[in-house]
């Protein structure tokens, strides 16, 4: 089946009389005939639901979705992006390990790694995206475990040199994982470039609407943790809290991975979506294509525009000719890159202010890449806590201003900003 083919009816097949979209399974609980069913359970001897907090049949469809679409053999749900990225990263490393991240990665990230990860004992060593091999290269030590990066980041839109980093995680023996949040699958498939772990912030484009906060981890089931089974023991070794399953053994490399995470993880953190999250997200992906194609058309038009406007110092769009990612977005986003355009004003922080301020369609919002165009300061906002150094490693400029653009007529789109920049004093 072809993606958009997929966004429709992969992960939930109706059989004769059932209903025909994902069913809501607004249940904590699920009963069971004898206490040995529900031992068996426990044990992951059996699949099954017993607990909403570990799996609920309505995530669980949508994450089986989502997993065809990026071409992996298991996928997760959870209640954020930000739970994903905590996720995936500390599903294979804890205390006393490792972990290299591309610097330039959402603000809300990178406090999570280098602030609240940090002081759980995990290390990050943060490398420019552009950073040469032998550079990159010198970020690894002996206890690292994951290499992490955005395909396309916020809100700086670097293009991940996917290959670059899927080689030097590889040659170091451990995964890469990509948050595919702003590319989304229709864009960019991570894994046909060397990605083994996804991640998606689903409140973005997936969902597309602005309506549920969500997030994913996708595994493409290829890495092999048993080839370095000492770095990832929590994989290849006995779990006491199982009694002593080895989820290698017990579900193989296609599905170890999810499986901890599920089993461990969700257990014992919970960030479990809520099942009528998971149906809002399922009505977006069914319109994903549709949707990117009409952002990357905008965010083109946008960014063409603002390019030859003489209150803007400076734009820079993947997608536009000249760009300096444009190389890499050709290579990797071939068919688009997002809807997403940051630039600056000429007159800095205080123009930016007065141009946000007179956009009529354009709402001033904490989001992106939804339905709606919409514009945020990020240097005050998501961007906030970093000093100016990290600031710049970022590739945040106090000046930025961050415009995602909607599906709205494009004409529309650029009137609004044309008004917007005319109260610009020149
Ligand atoms: C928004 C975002 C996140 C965090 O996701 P939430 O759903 O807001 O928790 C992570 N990565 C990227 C690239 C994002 O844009």
């Amino acid at each position: 089946m072809n993606l958009e083919t997929q966004c429709l009816h992969a992960g939930y097949q109706p059989k004769n009389g059932e209903p025909r979209n994902i069913p809501i399974v607004q249940s904590t609980t699920f009963r069971y005939e004898t206490s040995q069913d529900m031992a068996a359970l426990f044990d992951l001897e059996a699949a099954g639901y017993f607990y909403t907090r570990l799996q609920n049949p309505t995530s669980d469809r949508v994450a089986a979705k989502i997993a065809a679409l990026e071409g992996g053999s298991a996928a997760l749900l959870l209640s954020s992006g930000q739970a994903a990225s905590f996720y995936a990263v500390f599903n294979i490393a804890s205390c006393g390990d490792h972990v290299v991240a591309s610097s330039a990665i959402y603000g809300g990230t990178y406090n999570l790694f280098a602030i609240t990860m940090k002081r759980m004992g995990i290390a990050f060593t943060f490398v420019s995206p552009d950073c040469s091999k032998e550079e990159l290269d010198a970020a690894f030590q002996p206890n690292t475990k994951a290499v992490f990066g955005e395909t396309i980041a916020n809100p700086a839109l670097t293009v991940l040199d996917i290959e670059k980093f899927a080689t030097a995680a590889h040659a170091h023996g451990v995964p890469l994982i990509v948050d595919n949040t702003f590319a989304t699958p229709v864009n960019c498939r991570p894994f046909e470039w060397g990605a083994d772990i996804i991640t998606h912030s689903t409140t973005k484009y997936l969902d597309g609407h602005a309506a549920a906060v969500g997030g994913a981890i996708v595994d493409s089931g290829r890495f092999d943790w048993t080839a370095h089974g000492d770095r990832f023991a929590g994989l290849t070794t006995p779990d006491d809290s199982y009694h002593g399953v080895v989820y290698t053994e017990r579900f193989g490399l296609e599905g170890a991975y999810i499986t901890k995470a599920v089993v461990q993880l969700m257990r014992d953190l919970g960030a479990t979506p809520a099942p009528m999250n998971a149906f809002l997200l399922n009505i977006g992906l069914e319109t994903l294509p549709l949707r990117m194609k009409k952002h990357c058309d905008n965010g083109l038009r946008l960014a063409e525009y603002l390019q030859g406007h003489d209150k803007i110092a400076w734009v820079r769009y993947p997608g536009l000719l000249g760009d300096s990612q444009h190389e890499l977005a050709t290579k990797y986003l071939p068919d688009g890159t997002c809807g997403v355009v940051i630039f600056g004003v000429k007159g800095g922080r205080a123009a930016a202010e007065t141009f946000m301020a007179g956009l009529k369609i354009a709402s001033i919002a904490t989001h992106v890449a939804d339905a709606k165009t919409c514009v945020l300061h990020p240097a005050s906002a998501t961007h906030r806590q970093m000093n100016d150094e990290e600031l710049a490693a970022a590739g945040v400029s106090p000046d930025m201003i961050r415009l995602s653009a909607g599906i709205e007529g494009a004409d529309d789109l650029i009137a609004d900003v044309e008004q917007a920049l005319a109260a610009v004093p020149a």
